[in-house]
């Protein structure tokens, strides 16, 4: 009899331990090992512990839906603004409200304030540019993204597939400039322009150009900032080869992404995700995105300069200043176009 009571008495206690343990559990897309000190970080900070499942934009928003009310997830972390866009029309995330986030991050780079709350935020920007080959290209002719379209450049144009998250949301943000019937004969010239099917990464392309598989690339940013730093010669041999231009600086703009966090709809440690999200807008953790990742933070009054990133786009550029869930609103059109245009 005694013993069993002390046996209830361990039970109430290690359940009383674990009650007090304080977890957030991510469901993360950010595939960046600079990542691993940002989280360390918040747990050395707050003793908050994280338990982290990686997977990709759309392997995160399909778990969420397949796991419902029973998802463990506490907070998201995705890489693409048609996604955090699809998540919230989808309703896996739930509204919060914080002065601290509302305060940090500006409007243009969260979902529209609703009665409840705002649906996700962004933390990170990333630039999508064009890659040329310095030798047989020049820059004049590749300095928009129209010009990945035009005759002139036929036979040189390598790309990743047209569906993935990247090129969906910049032919979204295309759309809302060029319209529709435009951004279509767009695409199709795009895909007559090509040098090889689409495949591999973004920094695939990058090393088809310096290897002379192709001449003309699109990337983000930060895979060529991570190029330009690299430790491995043959990476900085390759950046030695090409140029980068930040397209359309005398119209709209170059197109921007955002890798954002919201809090998951049926989140149990609610307190915790909030409180991860604004530790990802204080101006330490943006400045891991900035010297980790190369991205540049979005929180104001943060001001962090990355050499790399500077030398690339000459300090300062004009981007593109349309809602980005017009990019989110316009991705059905746009797959529809690619499987019109045979854009794989
Ligand atoms: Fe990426």
């Amino acid at each position: 009899m005694i013993k069993k009571a002390l046996c209830l008495a361990l039970l109430a206690s290690a359940s009383l331990a674990s009650a007090q343990e304080q977890v957030v559990n991510l469901y993360s897309a950010r595939h960046y090992s600079t990542d691993e000190a940002l989280y360390s970080n918040f747990t050395k900070a707050t003793g908050i512990r994280i338990n982290r499942v990686d997977s990709d934009d759309a392997g995160i928003l399909a778990r969420l839906k397949a796991e419902g009310t029973a998802s463990p997830a506490d907070v998201i972390l995705l890489v693409d603004a048609a996604r955090l866009y699809r998540g919230e029309v989808d309703g896996l995330f739930q509204p919060i409200r914080s002065k601290v986030l509302e305060d940090a991050i500006p409007a243009q780079y969260h979902a529209k304030a609703s009665a409840d709350g705002i649906s996700w935020f962004g933390f990170s920007t990333r630039g999508r540019v064009i890659v040329y080959d310095k030798l047989s290209v020049k820059k004049a002719d590749v300095d928009t993204y129209e010009e990945l379209a035009d005759p002139k450049n036929k036979g040189k144009v390598c790309l990743r597939s047209g569906s993935h998250p990247y090129n969906l949301s910049l032919f979204g943000a295309l759309m809302e400039h060029m319209g529709e019937q435009k951004t279509e004969a767009w695409l199709k010239g795009v895909v007559d322009n090509m040098a090889r099917p689409p495949r591999g990464g973004d920094t695939d392309q990058i090393k088809a150009v310096a290897s002379g598989e192709c001449q003309i690339a699109v990337s983000n940013t930060y895979y060529i900032a991570r190029m330009i730093r690299s430790a491995n010669p043959d990476d900085r041999a390759v950046m030695e080869k090409v140029g980068v231009v930040f397209p359309n600086q005398s119209t709209w703009g170059t197109h921007l992404n955002i890798a954002g966090g919201a809090v998951a709809k049926y989140a149990k440690n609610r307190a915790n995700a909030i409180k991860f999200l604004e530790y990802l807008a204080s101006p330490q953790a943006q400045a891991y995105f900035a010297d980790g990742n190369n991205e540049w933070p979005v929180a104001r009054g943060v001001d962090i300069s990355n050499p790399a990133l500077k030398a690339m786009s000459g300090g300062t550029f004009k981007s593109e200043t349309i809602p980005l869930s017009a990019i989110g609103m316009n991705q059905t059109r746009i797959q529809q176009m690619l499987d019109r245009v045979g854009f794989k």
